[in-house]
């Protein structure tokens, strides 16, 4: 579906909904991780991209101080009152959108709610941050509806705090900051100390496949802990040897490591070869993007993952799998598992003309070996969000 086609289709639910036409329509796009695995909470760097798929919010305004949101794919609608914005566990989808206004209320001058409708072609939890397009298409809209001008990234911010304060995860801002500074043809290069953004042209000749793999694994939460508790440790660990400053694994060179890395705590060391070996090939993905070297490209994306495999040891079968397979099928220039990882999703670089017969030639031995098929997207880098 393009943005035009999904703003007829959510402008027709809400006139529907509401007997009125909306006054404000936003679009945001979800967003991949490329290059540059849990790198963010070490201040360090990554290779993103906007994708072709989003969600459309339209609102108009209200007559008084209530506000109405509606789900428009699962035509269900949330009332409340703009003085009393607060977080409801039964209904989370909109806990997204009140986190953000709850942010925005300060700014608004006129006592007034608003009527709001939002409709979405990314799939959820599918690892394309459905989210934090989200966030940032109500972030938009509702700036529109009052005339609010705040610079993206303090919107970026903003949805992260709705995250953190009404949706209950502790995530970084990589998903918000992707989804308002993407551009079509470009991968976004973001660093995390500055909040420093940046786009690096990939061209139309290239895309991504997205496989899902819909594994489940226990433990999540009490490895990703771990994994973070690592970093620090080994971070610290630096900063009392190096004689340069170590606020964070972002401040340590792959040389650096290479040099005391047995004099250190093993699992640190071995965390922290990820966190490093993922910083240098953000920034050496970028380069090599801007010499048109893809295939060195697809291979630091093959070496990301052979690192998530050893040293940060986040990898599963499933996600082996696909990047195994990926290494040998036709016309797939790199692989690497996406996200936290221990499940959930590979991103697969490679030329538009070859998807078809790549998602083929990975569904039927997938389904074969784990019993459960994958999910197979095809990733465009496209715009970031924009009033429509
Ligand atoms: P993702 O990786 O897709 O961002 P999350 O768990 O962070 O996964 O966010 C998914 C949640 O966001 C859903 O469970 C739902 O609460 C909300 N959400 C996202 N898109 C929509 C939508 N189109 N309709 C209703 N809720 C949505
Ligand atoms: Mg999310």
């Amino acid at each position: 579906m393009t943005t035009n086609e999904l703003l007829a289709v959510t402008a027709g639910k809400f006139s529907t909904w509401y007997g009125r036409p909306h006054t404000v329509a936003a679009y945001a796009p979800g967003r991949i991780e490329v290059i540059g695995n849990h790198t963010d909470y070490n201040e360090g760097y990554v290779l993103s991209a906007a994708i072709n798929m989003g969600v459309c919010f339209l609102a108009a305004p209200s007559p008084d101080s209530t506000c109405r949101l509606v789900a428009g794919d699962l035509m269900e609608e949330v009332a409340f009152d703009m003085h009393r914005v607060q977080r409801d566990p039964d209904t989370m989808w909109a806990n997204y959108i009140k986190g953000v206004f709850a942010k925005l209320i300060p700014h608004v001058k006129n006592g007034k709610g608003w009527h709001g409708l939002f409709f979405s072609t990314v799939p959820l939890g599918a690892g394309l941050s459905s989210s934090a397009a989200l966030e940032m298409s109500a972030a938009l809209g509702l700036c529109g509806l009052y005339g609010i001008e705040r610079p993206p990234l303090e919107l970026a911010l903003i949805g992260q705090a709705a995250e953190h304060e009404y949706a209950g995860t502790k995530c970084g801002v990589m998903d918000q900051i992707s989804s308002l500074f993407g551009k079509e043809g470009h991968l976004v290069k973001s660093d995390f100390r500055t909040l420093k953004v940046e786009t690096t042209p990939i061209g139309s000749n290239f895309c991504f496949l997205v496989v899902g793999t819909n594994a489940k694994h226990a433990l999540v939460d009490g490895a990703y802990n771990e994994r973070r508790a690592s970093c620090e440790t080994a971070a610290a660990w630096f900063a009392g040897k190096l004689d340069h400053p170590v606020k964070a694994l972002r401040d340590v060179s792959m040389d650096e490591w290479l040099q005391y890395k047995d004099q250190m705590p093993a699992l640190a060391a071995k965390r922290a070869a990820h966190v490093i070996g993922e910083n240098e090939r953000v920034l050496a993905g970028a380069e090599a993007l801007q010499r048109g070297d893809i295939k060195h490209f697809g291979f630091l994306m093959f070496e990301s993952h052979h690192s998530s495999i050893v040293n940060f040891e986040n990898s599963c079968p499933e996600l082996d799998f696909v990047v195994d397979q990926s290494r040998r099928i036709p016309g797939i220039l790199g692989a690497r598992l996406s996200g936290g990882g221990f499940g959930g999703s590979a991103v697969l670089l490679a030329h538009p003309q070859d998807v078809a017969s790549i998602a083929q030639a990975l569904s039927g031995p997938y389904l074969k070996k784990f019993g459960h098929p994958c999910t197979v997207h095809t990733i465009i880098p496209s715009n970031g969000a924009r009033i429509l």
